[in-house]
Order: C-alpha cells, then sequence, then structure tokens
C-alpha cells in the first residue's frame, strides 16, 4: 500500500512521523501545483492518500463521497478502490469531535465562536452544532466580523479555524480575548507553533485551552484505518500524541552565566535525540561579532535586541534543546517567543560555584546582585526548576525524570 499527503507546500508536516506509527507503509509527500492535480489524482502512484490545503474541495469532482465528506463538501481522506474509482472521505470531523471529548469541552447551550469561513470551519461549526453548540462564525466579509465582536461578549468557546499564527507568522492573532468575560475554553486548530499567541492569551488569563495536535493525530488515524481498512483502539491517539508532542517540543534552559546550560544542554539534546543550540553562539554566528564586542561597543541595550531577535527565529524551530543567555529573562516579550514551542527549566546552581572570567556582565556589576535581581525573573520564566549542584550526570537524570513525570 502506497500512501502520502496531497498538498501544494507541505515542508513542516508531521503527517509522515504520524503515519510511520500507524502502519508500515510508505507515505510520500506530494506538493502538486493546481495544474497538476487532474492527472496526479487520476494516475498518480498511490492507493491512498490525504488531502491538505488548497485541494480539500478542489478533490471533490473526482471522488465518489462518504455522506460525511458529502455533508461538509470537504475531503480529506481519498482510497482508490479495487475498481480504481477513488472514495473520499473527511476525517477531520472525527479529529475535532476527539479532540473535544479528549479536552471535555462541552458546547451544549452555549456561544461558540468560530473564526474564519473555510474549510476546518464548516468541519469544527457541524461538529459543535450537532453537540447543541450556539455557533457563530465570525468571516472578515461575514455579517459577524471582527468589527462587531462585542455582539458576542458573552461567547463560551472560541475556535480558531484561520491560519493566523501559523508558522512562519508566529506571535500574530486574530483577535484578543480580553474583550470576552465568559470564556470556557479556547481552540486554535493550528499546531505549529505549538502555542499560537491567541493560546498564550488564553494561557495567561487561566482559560484552558488546546492546540490542534490531538485533532490532527485522531484524523490521521481514522484516515489510516480507511487505508488498511483495520480499526485501533481509541488509545492510541493518546500514544501516538505523546510521542509526536515531545517530539517536536522545545526544552528550554535558563539560569545564570555559567550554570551549566551549555553543558546540560548538549547532554540532555544527545539523550533525547534533538538538535542542540546555544542561544549565544547562534547571536555570535549570525552578527560576525564577540559578545564582549558588542557589549564594548554597542552596549547592553543593542545586545538584547540582537538576543531578541535570534530567539525570535529559534524558538520557532522544532525538537531542539535551546541553551540561552543568563540575561534572556530580562526582557519581558522572550518569554512568549520562548514557551510557544516549548518548556522551559530554569538550572538552579548556588551564587558560590558560578564563574565569572569572560562574561561580561558578571565582570561588571556585582555578581550577587545580578543574581538577587534575576533569581525572581528566572522563577518567572520556568515552568519547572531544576538543582544542578550536584553533578551534570544527576542534573541530567533529574531532568529527563521531570520530563517523563509531566508526560
Ligand atoms: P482555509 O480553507 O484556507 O480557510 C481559512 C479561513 O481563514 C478563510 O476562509 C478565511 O475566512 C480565514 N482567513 C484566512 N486568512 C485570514 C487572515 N489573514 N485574517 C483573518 N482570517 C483569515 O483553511 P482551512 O483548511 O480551513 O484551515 C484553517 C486552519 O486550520 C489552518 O491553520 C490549518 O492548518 C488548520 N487546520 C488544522 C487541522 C488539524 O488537524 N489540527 C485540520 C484542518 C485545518 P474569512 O475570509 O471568512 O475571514
Amino acid at each position: 500500500m502506497k500512501a502520502g499527503l496531497l498538498g501544494r507546500k507541505l515542508g513542516h508536516s508531521f503527517s509522515p512521523q504520524i503515519h510511520s506509527c500507524l502502519g508500515n507503509y510508505p507515505y510520500q509527500l506530494f506538493e502538486i501545483e493546481p495544474e497538476e492535480l487532474e492527472q496526479f489524482l487520476l494516475h498518480g502512484d498511490y492507493d491512498a492518500i490525504n488531502v491538505t490545503i488548497p485541494y480539500k474541495k478542489a478533490v471533490l469532482p473526482y471522488c465518489n463521497l462518504t455522506p460525511t465528506a458529502e455533508k461538509l463538501g470537504s475531503v480529506n481522506t481519498i482510497v482508490r478502490q479495487p475498481d480504481g474509482s477513488l472514495l473520499g472521505h473527511n476525517t477531520d470531523y472525527y479529529g475535532f469531535q476527539s479532540m473535544l471529548n479528549h479536552y471535555s469541552v462541552k458546547p451544549m447551550g452555549k456561544k461558540c465562536l468560530v473564526l474564519g469561513s473555510g474549510g476546518a470551519s464548516v468541519t469544527a461549526s457541524a461538529v459543535l452544532r450537532e453537540l447543541g453548540g450556539d455557533v457563530i462564525v465570525i468571516s472578515r466579509s461575514g455579517e459577524n466580523n471582527y468589527q462587531n465582536l462585542v455582539l458576542h461578549r458573552d461567547a463560551a468557546i472560541i475556535c480558531n479555524c484561520t491560519p493566523v499564527g501559523m508558522y512562519p507568522n508566529n506571535g500574530e492573532t486574530p483577535i484578543n480575548l480580553n474583550q470576552f468575560s465568559h470564556l470556557e475554553f479556547v481552540v486554535d486548530l493550528i499546531y505549529n507553533p505549538g502555542k499560537t499567541a491567541l493560546l498564550l492569551d488564553a494561557e495567561k488569563r487561566n482559560i484552558p485551552c488546546c492546540n490542534g495536535l490531538w485533532m490532527l493525530v485522531a484524523q490521521a488515524k481514522e484516515a489510516s484505518e480507511r487505508f488498511q481498512n483495520i480499526t485501533f483502539p481509541e488509545k492510541s491517539i493518546e500514544h501516538i500524541y505523546q510521542k509526536l508532542r515531545q517530539q517536536i517540543e522545545n526544552i528550554i534552559l535558563i539560569g545564570m552565566p555559567g550554570c551549566g546550560k551549555s553543558t546540560l544542554g548538549k547532554m540532555l539534546a544527545n539523550a533525547l535525540g534533538k538538535t542542540f543550540i546555544d542561544a549565544d553562539e547562534a547571536l555570535v554566528n549570525a552578527y560576525g561579532v564577540t559578545i564582549p564586542e558588542i557589549f564594548a561597543r554597542e552596549g547592553e541595550e543593542d545586545f538584547r535586541k540582537k538576543e531578541t531577535t535570534i530567539l525570535a527565529d529559534l524558538g520557532k524551530r522544532s525538537g531542539h534543546v535551546i541553551a540561552t543567555g543568563g540575561g534572556c529573562v530580562t526582557r519581558e516579550e522572550n518569554y512568549p517567543l520562548l514557551h510557544q514551542n516549548g518548556i522551559i527549566i530554569a538550572l538552579e546552581r548556588n551564587i558560590s560555584k558560578l564563574p565569572t572570567q569572560g562574561r561580561p556582565l558578571s565582570q561588571s556589576n556585582s555578581l550577587e546582585i545580578m543574581y538577587n535581581t534575576r533569581l525572581p525573573l528566572y522563577r518567572q520564566f520556568a515552568d519547572y526548576a531544576v538543582d544542578n549542584n550536584g553533578t551534570p550526570e544527576q542534573t541530567l537524570a533529574a531532568i529527563l525524570k521531570l520530563l517523563e513525570e509531566i508526560t
């Protein structure tokens, strides 16, 4: 069985990783231009494919449709039948339903704002309505739009079905949540970054929320069942979701200069099969000047601006261990950059064990003042703190144990 994903730009797809957990079949990425679509669908070298942006509607004329695909007018899975015809399914419906169920979202009798009016919006709206939600679609050109959101301040659920905030446009958000006072849950169908600006906003307000990764895995599970004509247990979604989440999340190490971030970062990357990046080294490579030179020539403020630019780039990546510069916590704007795709761990080391040589700020300021000023900032940024006063091996073991426990 030859499977794959049909779309136009597929560089960052997680589907091959998910399908490798679902069966032993080759899963290829088919990047097809619109003018090649018919030829590919009718004569392409595949038995079963998933379909993504921008072809979920374009494939309709070539397929017989399941009742769900017909109802939604959108196909995300095609299986070639023994007689050569194509059967189009919509497994996003099941994926979205499974996600609401997993996060215990109960739309019955509640106002649900669905942002965007494309394919995913149709699917999400259908599921929310079926579960008793009072669905309002917010569209840039609709009767309900971003200018009259005030009419919907009583919304309990918001579901972002627009691509706003999706990689590489991290940090953008379709709406600000400050205008809603009854919010119970926020869903963003985007899964890259793991936390969009919308989800970071929800998190800051203590509103329960989720991204679209669970939906992605659940729809793939149902697609693979159609590909292989088998059934997987429901719990396989959780298993694959956790595996994928661990693979793609970054681990960010913060802490005082010399507290062991680079040493531990390399060891951790090695243990987890992730790529290690030292943010200070990335900065030096990007600007072609050493950090003491930047401090001497342009001062700390300029260095911090450069550092934020580098963190904006590094924070967008997936599956890395990132050792940050000791002062990254002094700029609040660095927090969402680091947090959007990762777990932030503060390495705590006693001041008496911190070196000062070759570290511009540790030399010029009193280390103790810096330590006392920064400690609360590290605690504010960190999701977890780990003691690094023992051997590196002990600290590595403690971090690995922590990562296992929080799964
Ligand atoms: P789509 O068919 O292109 O629809 C997106 C809709 O978003 C558009 O119809 C538009 O609605 C709105 N929109 C587009 N650009 C916008 C902008 N700059 N500002 C505000 N609104 C904008 O795409 P889709 O297939 O529905 O996918 C939407 C998002 O969901 C994507 O990020 C996709 O990756 C994600 N998705 C995730 C999963 C999953 O499994 N997690 C599954 C499907 C889709 P209006 O013109 O009405 O404003």
